[in-house]
């Protein structure tokens, strides 16, 4: 069969994401899982987080709270980051979503059309990308606070660079923003959580650090991509492999095709850079990643490999981004529709 196999290890989410609602000391673990909880399925991942206890999802738009709903039930909180956008008012009120209001206008929106609905806000601390400037908060506050917003969040911009001062500026800001509001307050996704206690509040984000992604260091991996090999040949010193002829066999060798490429995720981009592997032994990649296929030089394996390993203990997620100029939270998120999908462990 010329299907590559992702292995997904759900007991390795459930022990990352104990390690950082450990790491987050009192304040509460919620689970990050927009994006199809990062590339790896919002129902099993969502149902092995709710099985472990989590309380508080957050999704990035609308319509991935209607999915996640479905994972995680209807007795937890599902946030949204998008907030309430003009069109999402029937699937945030069919779902029972908490939007993430992060301008006046979102405010006015959700007060006329869900009056009485719950909601949280999303300040601006310096990021840029989301949420209140302080101006408008000021403004708004005392009106918004009477009306009981279930949470109230900012977002670092460089936690995963624990020396970078925006870590501390933006900490200053979020707490001359929500100090006496009384409100439940989260800054930290995984890099904040990393930063210590300060930063945690009442509630933290992890979202790449369940997945076994950087800046957590210590998670265990979750993901093993396993690659066919539909055909192994012989080339010849000077023959080339795969498309524009980029790469020229300098001696005689042998070169698997394996069943995957930049249509599964597997981005161009990896060509002449990211490697593959037999157990600990790593072959590299010859010639353009294509479509569907990548050509490996297998010269120096024992025997003829069925499959071979893109993601593994030997290369995590972190180390192919590397080699592909990229980060771990694009490989997951890049991951593609074609691989079958086998779930290890988990509650069920
Ligand atoms: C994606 C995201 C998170 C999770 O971040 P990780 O770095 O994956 O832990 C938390 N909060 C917001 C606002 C996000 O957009």
């Amino acid at each position: 069969m010329a299907q590559a196999t992702l292995t997904i290890d759900l007991d390795a989410i459930r022990a990352n994401w104990r390690a950082l609602a450990h790491a987050s000391g009192t304040a509460e673990a919620g689970a990050v899982i927009k994006a199809n909880a990062y590339g790896l399925g919002f129902l099993p991942v969502g149902r092995q987080l709710l099985a472990e206890g989590v309380r508080k999802f957050f999704v990035a738009e609308a319509f991935e709270g209607a999915h996640a709903r479905l994972a995680v039930g209807n007795r937890v909180d599902v946030f949204v980051f998008a907030g309430h956008m003009a069109g999402d008012t029937d699937v945030i009120r069919q779902h029972g979503l908490i939007p993430l209001l992060n301008s006046p206008e979102q405010v006015t929106r959700h007060r006329s059309t869900l009056p009485g609905h719950p909601f949280g806000i999303q300040l601006d601390t310096g990021m840029n990308r989301l949420g209140l400037e302080e101006a408008e908060w000021r403004a708004l506050s005392a009106e918004v606070l009477a009306e009981n917003p279930r949470l109230i969040m900012s977002h670092l911009a460089c936690a995963d660079e624990p020396d970078h001062p925006m870590n501390s500026a933006q900490l200053a800001a979020f707490r001359r923003m929500t100090d006496g509001t009384g409100v439940p307050r989260s800054l930290a996704a995984t890099g904040g959580i990393l930063l210590g206690p300060d930063y945690h509040f009442d509630v933290t984000r992890p979202g790449i650090g369940l997945y076994g992604g950087l800046p957590f260091a210590h998670a265990t991996p979750v993901v093993r991509l396993s690659l066919p090999v539909i055909q192994i040949r012989d080339v010849a010193a000077g023959e080339t492999v795969g498309y524009g002829n980029s790469w020229t066999a300098p001696d005689p060798a042998r070169i698997a095709t394996l069943a995957a490429g930049y249509a599964d995720g597997l981005i161009r981009a990896m060509t002449g850079r990211a490697r593959v592997f037999a157990g600990d032994t790593p072959c590299p990649l010859v010639g353009r990643v294509s479509m569907d296929m990548m050509g490996v030089d297998v010269t120096h394996l024992p025997g003829p490999p069925e499959a071979l390993d893109i993601l593994c203990p030997a290369q995590g997620i972190d180390a192919l981004a590397e080699a592909a100029g990229t980060i771990g939270y694009e490989i997951l998120t890049s991951l593609g529709h074609r691989y079958a999908r086998d779930y290890k462990g988990g509650a069920a």
